[in-house]
């Protein structure tokens, strides 16, 4: 049985310019100190728009704060005529953790592709950066009752041509459209019915070992009230939070879900 450690992921989405986003981590470090958080039993990982990335580096290498942090999004390539894209390469320079990849801002606003995203994953993966990969179902596919079939299909080409030692290096998260920013809450039975069919589909394309060291997030409006119940569920090894990871009292009350 794998201890997979639980991970919290804040995503700023494009709010707060680097002085705010300088603000905010000072602020989430004294509060998580103060209130004696374990950061080895529980990963806190924070989004940032990327031109805030240097400055959250320089806080967290100074200070020697517990926390990780890393992109939004990344370009399939790694450098070169592409105005406007940042490469994971340079993500990896800036001691980015993870990256954010397919969220569904991204595969509305952007019309990014299964194929495109599963590029990305790639991509991720060659600059050593650990790809949250995040899947999910519009309201209209919901209510046809083909949400699993859908979650499912996202995810199965986004790993297409990984190997099992790649795999085992992916978070995915599993976040409904109509949940995000809705305050629309799937319950914690939707989060685990969901997580338990990747991690079955997984089991299926790879083996039982990898399906079990893949960590597998729940997002959609999770807050300080809720999140413990969702966490409770066996298959939901974190979550990702957008809204309330910008409220410094709120993120930290998530983060500190057992408590
Ligand atoms: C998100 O953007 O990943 C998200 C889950 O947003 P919110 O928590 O605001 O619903």
């Amino acid at each position: 049985v794998y201890d997979r450690t639980p991970l919290i992921a804040g995503n700023w989405k494009m709010n707060l310019d680097h002085l705010e986003a300088v603000t905010l981590v000072q602020k989430l470090s004294w509060t998580l100190s103060d209130a004696d958080h374990d950061f080895e039993r529980v990963e806190v990982a924070v989004f940032p728009p990327f031109t805030d990335l240097r400055s959250v580096q320089t806080l967290v290498a100074a200070d020697r704060l517990p926390l990780v942090y890393g992109g939004q999004d990344l370009s399939p390539e790694t450098s070169g005529a592409y105005t406007g894209d940042i490469s994971g390469q340079f993500l990896s320079k800036l001691g980015c953790t993870y990256v954010l990849v397919g969220h569904s801002e991204r595969r509305t606003i952007h019309a990014e592709s299964d194929e495109v995203v599963q590029r990305k994953v790639k991509a991720a993966l060659e600059h050593g950066l650990g790809p949250i990969l995040c899947v999910g179902e519009g309201l209209e596919v919901r209510q046809a009752g083909q949400h699993v079939e859908h979650t499912l299909g996202q995810m199965r080409a986004a790993v297409d041509g990984l190997s099992a030692d790649q795999v085992a290096d992916l978070v995915v998260a599993y976040e409904p459209v109509w949940a995000i920013g809705t305050g629309e809450v799937a319950g914690p039975e939707d989060a685990q019915e969901m997580c338990r069919a990747l991690r079955a589909e997984l089991e299926d394309l790879y083996d039982a070992d990898t399906a079990a060291r893949v960590r597998l997030l729940y997002g959609g409006s999770v807050k300080s009230g809720n999140v413990a119940s969702i966490l409770r569920e066996r298959d939901v090894d974190g979550v990702l939070v957008g809204g309330a990871s910008l409220e410094v009292d709120e993120f930290a009350s998530i983060v500190r879900f057992e408590h």
